[in-house]
């Protein structure tokens, strides 16, 4: 469902990723793992259409993202193009990124009725089946400043699952809570995870969880993935010792 071929990102003189080759399949999900620094929300980023890859191909569902082809020539890509394929990508961010103003169900309801332009009844039912999924039937009026961010997150998690995306991307979304907050948002993403048949791609630092929910792991490091196979392989028994150094931090 998404392919990296030979994906370079630079920042000015900064290489960040020197040759990403990546296949996932539908269903899949990744673990990204690495240092702080390897580009690891980089390539979320531009899976999210945030960040435009300097050279390479990235595939959503066979579609290029940043190229499109016309008269049988490939032209690089317009909005409306990156927006038909976006509608299939889900995002939660560290930061939660509510909006402020609006109550836990606008939150939800506003991108599938204001953009899509969905039945907002529908969407509305739909809305409220999620946030009762991530155990806050009972906040729907409340507003973001009321929540805790344990909470926050669960909200962001609803608000992408109300989207029904093909494929969900989680950058670090427990890094900004407190330590007792994170174990409710795990244990959403574990559900959403055994239950869901979505794709996820998720760039985390807790290894135990990785192990139990990932097909998939990949040790990103310097702008390579330096390592890549069953999260067992990877966390448990890789002899790169650059992986191991990394891991001992983690476990
Ligand atoms: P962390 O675990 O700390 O979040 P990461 O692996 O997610 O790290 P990225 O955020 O992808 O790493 O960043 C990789 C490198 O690219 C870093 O050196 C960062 O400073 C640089 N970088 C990222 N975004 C930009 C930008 N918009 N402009 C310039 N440099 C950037």
């Amino acid at each position: 469902i998404v392919q990296f071929i030979d994906v370079h990102k630079s920042f000015g003189d900064v290489k960040v990723l020197k040759g990403i080759d990546l296949d996932i399949k539908p269903g899949e999900k990744v673990a990204v793992i690495g240092p702080s620094g390897s580009g690891k929300t980089t390539i979320i980023r531009m899976l999210m259409t945030l960040e435009e890859p300097t050279s390479g191909d990235i595939l959503v569902e066979g579609n290029n993202l940043w190229k499109m082809s016309k008269k049988g020539k490939q032209v690089r890509a317009n909005e409306k193009h990156l927006r038909n394929i976006r509608g299939d990508i889900g995002m939660v961010f560290q930061h939660f990124n509510l909006f402020p103003h609006m109550s836990i169900l606008d939150n939800c309801m506003t991108a599938p009725v204001n953009v899509k332009k969905e039945d907002k009844n529908e969407v509305r039912e739909r809305s409220i089946q999620m946030l009762e999924r991530v155990g806050l039937g009972d906040k729907l009026n409340n507003y973001p400043s009321q929540l805790s961010g344990g909470q926050k997150q669960r909200v962001a998690m609803a608000r992408a699952l109300v989207m029904r995306p093909k494929i969900m991307l989680f950058d670090e979304v427990t890094s900004a809570l407190d330590p007792e907050l994170v174990g409710e948002v795990l244990e959403v993403i574990r559900d959403i995870a055994k239950n869901d048949d979505m794709a996820m791609v998720l760039v985390t630092h807790e290894m135990d969880f990785a192990l139990d929910i990932a097909d998939k792991v990949l040790f990103l490091d310097e702008g390579v993935i330096a390592e890549q196979g069953t999260a067992s392989d990877v966390i448990e028994h890789s002899e790169n010792e650059r992986l191991q150094t990394f891991l001992r931090r983690f476990r």
